[in-house]
């Protein structure tokens, strides 16, 4: 392998492709494509000011499945990493397999007109990859992505199985707007406004949007409320841990946010039901992520840190009884913008997207079929994480978690 060819040119893009080119003895040749040309040019110069390295930019619309596989084929690329919507999974999975190229993602497919991701569609596609002799590797963002090979990692060297599971999110920035997604608008709304559901006991647990609550002291950014969410890793984590009797994912949000999301919501400004507005259709969250702040236009402003981990309580590998650790990192928003000119929610994103496919370029990690991150060995990932920018540390706590 050695010819990569980027989709999307947004935030997470942006850090993936810095990260691609500050390391070109891996990446010797790196593309970069999206719907909006001039996007990709501005991500190119931002490279060539940073690192001196050049990337070819051409324009795409990734659901065309022939365009794509004539840009695939006429750039020579062997991986295509995809960092535009988790609409478009689909349609480059499929010109994937015809150009005959390994594929990544960070997010999985979720239907436009249903809020709902699930993996079903993209595990469909393991008998044709494996066909193929490709391999394609699914999630490799931070949640999902680090939060499950954190917790394979655990589960090799601290735990024999493990008995529960809290992935605990919390972006503790401040970007100093009324209202504003550090991710995609769109697709940020969508989950959020989700029922949450967790795993327990063998099914998934449903309770609406946001009710379930509780306060945790983040290291290095204080006591934030943790909202139950649904996050698509939970059912990767349960499929590949079956001995899981809880699994649940949190994530923090201030009361501004609540409270401009809750007005949005009971207005109707969330809904994905097409409505008429003067003779034509259009989805009001569309409309809304088209006026809301543009993810990668926070960096400059955001000030503060993220701090993602994972809390696992099980069988202890050394010695008896259970044990109870705590593995995370901590990512500072002004750190990341000074590195890449993104914020710390698009760096701990792009970041693991450089490493799987660094995984894949080097053939530490291979396969042929469709792959999610918990099936890999988490020990070369980790390693990179350290090394490119998101250094992590574990430690044991008293017991399982009190909430
Ligand atoms: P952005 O909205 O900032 O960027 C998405 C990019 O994809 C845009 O450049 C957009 O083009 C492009 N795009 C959209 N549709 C198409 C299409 N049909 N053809 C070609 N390009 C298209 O999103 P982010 O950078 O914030 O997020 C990127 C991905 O990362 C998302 O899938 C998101 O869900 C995922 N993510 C994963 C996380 C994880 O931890 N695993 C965390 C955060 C995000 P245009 O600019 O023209 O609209």
């Amino acid at each position: 392998m050695s010819t990569v060819l980027v989709i999307g040119a947004g935030g997470v893009s942006s850090v993936c492709i810095h990260k691609m080119a500050m390391n070109a003895e891996i990446f010797p040749d790196i593309h970069l494509a999206s719907r909006t040309k001039s996007k990709c040019d501005v991500i190119a110069d931002s490279v060539k000011t940073r690192t001196g390295v050049s990337i070819e930019t051409y324009e795409i619309d990734a659901e065309e499945v022939p365009a794509m596989v004539n840009l695939i084929k006429k750039v020579g690329a062997t991986l295509v990493v995809n960092l535009a919507l988790p609409y478009q999974d689909l349609p480059i999975m499929d010109a994937c397999l015809e150009a005959g190229v390994h594929y990544l993602d960070t997010a999985n497919y979720e239907p436009k007109d249903e809020a709902k991701f699930e993996y079903k569609w993209q595990w469909a596609y393991h008998d044709k990859f494996k066909e193929a002799g490709l391999m394609a590797l699914l999630g490799s963002g931070f949640d999902p992505g680090v939060t499950s090979v954190f917790t394979m990692w655990l589960k090799k060297h601290r735990l024999k199985t493990i008995r529960q599971l809290d992935i605990l999110d919390c972006n503790g920035g401040d970007h100093g707007q009324a209202f504003a997604t550090n991710f995609n608008p769109e697709i940020n709304i969508r989950e959020v406004t989700a029922p949450a559901r967790h795993w327990e006991n063998g099914e998934w647990v449903e309770t609406p949007a946001m009710q379930v609550s509780t306060p945790f002291d983040f290291e290095e950014v204080g006591t934030r409320q943790a909202y139950l969410m649904y996050h698509e890793e939970l059912e990767s984590l349960a499929k590949f841990n079956p001995e899981i009797e809880r699994a649940r994912f949190w994530m923090t949000f201030g009361d501004e946010y609540i409270k401009h999301l809750t007005v949005l919501q009971n207005v109707g400004m969330t809904s994905i039901e097409p409505v008429r507005y003067q003779g034509r259709e259009i989805i009001p969250l569309q409309f809304l992520a088209s006026v809301l702040p543009k993810p990668e236009t926070l960096g400059e402003t955001t000030k503060g840190k993220t701090n993602i981990g994972v809390i696992a309580t099980g069988e202890a590998l050394h010695g008896s009884g259970e044990k109870t650790y705590y593995i995370n990192n901590i990512c500072s928003h002004e750190a990341a913008y000074a590195e890449t000119g993104n914020q710390a929610v698009s760096y701990t994103t792009g970041v693991p997207a450089m490493i799987g496919s660094a995984m894949m370029f080097t053939g530490t990690w291979s396969g042929e079929g469709v792959f999610n991150m918990e099936e890999m060995d988490p020990d070369p990932f980790m390693g990179m994480l350290n090394e490119h920018g998101l250094p992590w540390k574990v430690k044991e706590l008293d017991g399982p978690v009190s909430f």
